[in-house]
């Protein structure tokens, strides 16, 4: 049986940086580009709370970019890679 994408992504491995590689401002106005940043990343890190300021956990980044290149400096005020050696390792492609 073929695996899912979620199948794929459980084999995944994480060697979590204690300092955050992306920083954001969850408190950004633009009620659409958070909605938009929510429904973007494929690891599903971004949720909007009741009160409407996003809410962001680094820890399971797939280091995609897509939520960088997607706000422009807007919501996500600063993205880099982990420390070396840090982050995902991709165990299927
Ligand atoms: S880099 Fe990709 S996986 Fe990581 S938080 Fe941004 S969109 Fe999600």
């Amino acid at each position: 049986m073929a695996m899912t994408i979620e199948d794929k992504l459980g084999l995944n491995r994480f060697n979590v940086d204690s300092t955050p590689h992306i920083q954001i401002d969850g408190e950004y106005a633009d009620q659409t580009l958070k909605e938009r940043l929510v429904m973007a990343c494929p690891a599903k890190l971004y949720r909007l709370r009741e009160d409407n300021t996003v809410e962001f956990s680094y820890e399971g980044c797939l280091e995609c970019g897509t939520c960088r290149v997607l706000t422009g400096g807007r919501i996500v005020k600063s993205w880099d890679h982990p420390m070396g050696g840090m982050g995902v390792a991709f165990k299927k492609g």
